[in-house]
């Protein structure tokens, strides 16, 4: 059966984008109800080696040799110096992810899909792959499941850009002045800062007051603000026919909401996997294991960072900065974040590089 497309993408942000970036010279379809680069949502803060390992240095604004954990009694430093982390231009990166891909584009939500069709206000479109990467609403996922997103656990972020220049990545974890389930942070952009209050378990009530409160602190007033839901549990990322990447999947990492890594990472790696689909390599059946596979590897560790996330904002601050100081001492650090990074190294193929970090293979 010939279908007009080989392969169609609800979704043009961090995993859509790497999908089709890796479909070059394929018939490649993205659906995305904003133009391409137009939808930030996040601080953008992700490892330079993330960036480095795509080609997507350009869109970097400014680079962090350090991680500076603030509680209301102290300040923890943890340097990375090997590992460094930068925040970045997220339209500049989009741009860049886009023009390696040669897809169309349609500028409009995706409604749902219905066997091989997308639908869409503007019509519907065929393909013989479907791929929802449209983040935590999973609007094709969705339309197969209604309960879907009933399903998905998420946190809640909200933040706002003010000329407040510094250095290194700032978080602040004061439960008495912002509540026991927030974290603020502070990711500089060179002569400016995102600045952010992340909720766990999604509560959203008061964010904005919370935000204002912590940007006070530091002699700011809040500008225009972005933000939203991520996820924090990983799910199967095959439902029925389709594909599902980057948070639309629950890839994003609990207790660091560290989301963009992931879906980069498992959007690379699902472009991959599918052109080698298309080339004859692999079949559908098997290249849906593969994918699933490989994602459901990480499923042990995704769990352990789930379970840090309910447990350590339940302790006592006291309790809490034995943890941070310990955290500081090198030895410990060094291996951790060694660890943390080798996770989703981009340069190997299919299989993760560190099973380390996945604790085995998961029988989720
Ligand atoms: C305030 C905040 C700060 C954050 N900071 C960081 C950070 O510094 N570092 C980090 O790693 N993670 C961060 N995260 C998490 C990170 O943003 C997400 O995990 C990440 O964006 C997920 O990427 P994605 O491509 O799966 O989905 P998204 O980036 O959410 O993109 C989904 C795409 O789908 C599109 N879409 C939605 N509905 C439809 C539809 N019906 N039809 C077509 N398209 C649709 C959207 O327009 C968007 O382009 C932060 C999150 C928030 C809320």
């Amino acid at each position: 059966m010939t279908y007009a497309y080989d392969v169609i993408i609800a979704g043009a942000s961090f995993a859509g984008l790497a999908v089709a970036a890796h479909l070059r010279g394929r018939r490649v379809l993205v659906i995305d109800h904003q133009p391409i680069g137009a939808g930030q949502t996040s601080a953008c803060g992700v490892p330079l080696a993330t960036l480095k390992a795509l080609n997507l240095e350009d869109a970097v604004l400014q680079i962090h040799d350090a991680l500076i954990l603030h509680t209301p009694e102290r300040s923890f430093v943890y340097p990375v110096p090997q590992y460094p982390y930068c925040t970045f231009d997220y339209e500049k990166l989009c741009r860049l992810l886009w023009e390696r891909a040669t897809a169309d584009f349609v500028e409009a939500p995706a409604l749902g899909v219905e066997g091989q069709r997308v639908r869409t206000p503007k019509g519907e479109y065929e393909g013989r792959v479907i791929v929802d990467a449209s983040g935590w609403r999973a609007v094709l996922a969705s339309s197969l499941r209604p309960d879907w997103v009933q399903g998905q656990a998420v946190n809640f972020g909200l933040e706002s850009t003010v000329p407040y220049a510094d250095e290194g990545l700032h978080f602040t974890y004061d439960p008495k002045r912002l509540g026991r389930l927030s974290i603020a942070w502070i990711f500089p952009i060179n002569g400016a800062s995102r600045i952010g209050i992340g909720r766990y378990e999604g509560e959203t009530q008061g964010t904005l007051r919370l935000l204002d409160l912590y940007l006070a602190d530091l002699g700011q007033a809040r500008r225009k603000v972005h933000g939203g839901y991520f996820t924090y549990r990983l799910r199967d990322p095959v439902l029925e026919h389709l594909f599902l990447v980057g948070d639309a999947a629950g890839q994003c990492l609990p207790l660091t909401g560290e989301g963009i890594r992931p879906a980069l990472y498992f959007g690379t790696q699902l472009g991959r996997l599918l052109r080698r689909h298309l080339e004859g390599e692999l079949s559908l059946d098997q290249t849906r294991e593969r994918y699933r596979r490989l994602v459901l590897r990480y499923k042990k560790a995704y769990d352990l960072l789930y379970r840090l996330q309910r447990l350590l904002p339940r302790l006592p601050l006291s309790v809490l900065q034995i943890f941070m100081a310990l955290g500081t001492r090198p030895s410990v650090y060094r291996r951790t974040l060694r660890r943390y990074f080798a996770a989703f190294a981009l340069d190997d193929g299919e299989q993760p590089q560190s099973p380390a970090f996945t604790l085995g293979e998961s029988t989720a």
